[in-house]
């Protein structure tokens, strides 16, 4: 089986339906606009644009191809960016004026983008290894370009730089336009060091603020094939599970004020923690949701606790009226109670669910066990649009797996999917994202399985390692 997806060697442009709106690059004029260089940020100036510093612990991109990789790559761009013609054409061969309107795109100014690589520990270099594979293997099938420079953070940056987020490496994710990540923390080190030197604390959550991450989406998908994996029995699985939680990550109960544990009298103590949400904080995580709603399924459940917080009273209300901007996606709401039981009795009923911060915490980890391994899980963190442009963090839902690091043993399959995510939602590719979730399940219907999700009951299945299963998805784009 083969992923007979097209590319897009720049982005689209009928994006209306797209949780973000990928912008045009310089150059080209798409529908009459003129993009920009799009090697920035949004509001980022122009001297703060990609010049890959070179300091000692500065991020390195010795091997532009696969810096987690010493081999070699040949990039499809550059294969077809001697030829100066409009009627640009992918190495997939489909002429791309057969699919976009109106570009005039000279091949110079074909869509670049830079994505800070950041593995991180254990696992992370392993899996990023893979994920890098991959995105090389759609670039060159698709003909955009990728400028990929890694950093290290987690111990590896405390053990380069001193600090689990070294300056140089936010400097970095600051100029690139999206954040790849894998995963950071070592049990039998992190309580060598105060709490908040941390690396969950000092690099991940810093990242999360930093950039104003206010958008999880957690895609859970099980295969078909993959039924063992998963703890439901098989007949509540129906033909596989595919739902995809969106949780808001910034507001609620998490970050309101105030916040404290406070004496009482009488050797007694009291905690407070406040939820809070405004008016805009709840409709840009259901814009977020609806607008990815109608790219599946069109059906959208929003988790509240209308019966008893006015919070939900609250977000009902607002969800319900945004909800009015998206006729085609059928909305129903239900109690977070009843939502956590309906993922384990009927899974198969939801396509998009949409929660607030601490309920989505929960319910996106209950819907996780659903897809029968973290190893599968991929995950994006939105911040705002601005102008046509989405800053995203893209990382698999694991940790670091101290206890299968450096023994070829981790599924890749999370980062890779997490690349994916990160095409479509902050570089508008959605044809090669869908190439690479396509490569995933043709590899996954080939046979191949790492431990983690390997049955030695499963006829015609093969137990492969971290860098066979990557082989065998870049292969399949
Ligand atoms: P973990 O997710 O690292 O591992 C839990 C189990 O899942 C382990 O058995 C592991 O082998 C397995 N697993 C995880 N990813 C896998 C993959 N890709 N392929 C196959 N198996 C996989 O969780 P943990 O053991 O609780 O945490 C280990 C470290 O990771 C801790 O230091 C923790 O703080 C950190 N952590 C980091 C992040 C992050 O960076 N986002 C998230 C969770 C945990």
């Amino acid at each position: 089986m083969r992923a007979e997806a097209g590319c897009d060697a720049v982005p689209q442009t009928d994006q209306e339906n797209l949780p973000v709106v990928p912008w045009p690059g310089k150059g080209c004029v798409i529908d009459g606009r003129t993009g920009g260089s799009g090697t920035n940020r949004p509001g980022e100036p122009e001297e703060q644009k990609s010049s890959h510093a070179s300091n000692q612990n500065q991020p390195s991109q010795q091997n532009r191809d696969n810096p987690f990789e010493s081999r070699p790559h040949h990039f499809g761009i550059e294969t077809v960016a001697g030829k100066r013609s409009k009627r640009i054409q992918c190495a997939c061969k489909i002429p791309l004026s057969l699919r976009i309107k109106k570009i005039d795109c000279p091949l110079q100014f074909m869509k670049s983008f830079n994505i800070a690589a950041l593995a991180g520990d254990g696992i992370g270099p392993e899996v990023m290894r893979e994920a890098v594979k991959v995105l090389r293997a759609t670039e060159m099938k698709c003909g955009f370009k990728l400028e990929i420079t890694e950093a290290p953070v987690g111990w590896a940056g405390i053990d380069t730089a001193g600090k689990a987020l070294p300056d140089a490496t936010l400097a970095l994710c600051k100029r690139s336009d999206a954040i790849l990540f894998g995963s950071v923390g070592l049990p039998d080190r992190d309580p060598m060091i105060p709490k908040e030197e941390r690396p969950e604390r000092a690099a991940l959550l810093r990242i999360r603020k930093e950039f104003g991450l206010f958008a999880n989406l957690r895609p859970v998908k099980l295969p078909k094939a993959l039924a063992h994996a998963c703890p439901l029995a098989k007949e509540r699985q129906g033909d596989g599970i595919d739902i995809l939680v969106v949780r808001e990550l910034t507001g609620g109960m998490y970050f309101g004020q105030p916040k404290k544990i406070e004496d009482i009298g009488g050797g007694n103590r009291r905690a407070i923690d406040t939820m809070v949400y405004t008016t805009p904080e709840i409709e840009r995580i259901a814009h977020i949701a609806f607008k990815a709603a109608q790219l599946r399924r069109k059906k959208l459940t929003s988790i509240d606790k209308a019966n008893v917080l006015e919070n939900g009273i609250l977000w009902r209300e607002v969800v319900t009226r945004v909800g009015r901007d998206y006729p085609a996606v059928a909305l129903d709401h239900m109690f977070v109670d009843n939502g956590a039981m309906q993922l384990m009795l009927r899974p198969t009923q939801f396509d998009v669910i949409l929660c607030e911060n601490m309920f989505g915490d929960i319910l996106s980890d209950e819907a996780a066990a659903l897809g029968g391994s973290l190893g599968m899980l991929p995950s994006a963190s939105l911040g705002a649009t601005n102008g046509s442009q989405t800053f995203g963090f893209y990382e698999p839902a694991g940790g670091t797996a101290p206890d299968i690091a450096g023994k070829d043993l981790a599924n890749p399959i999370a980062q890779i999917l997490s690349a994916a995510l990160m095409l479509r939602h902050s570089f508008g590719l959605n044809d090669a994202a869908a190439a690479i979730e396509a490569a995933v399940a043709a590899a996954i219907a080939a046979g191949k399985r790492t431990g983690d999700i390997f049955s030695p009951d499963e006829s015609g299945a093969k137990r492969v390692g971290t860098r066979e299963m990557g082989d065998a998805i870049a292969a399949a784009v």
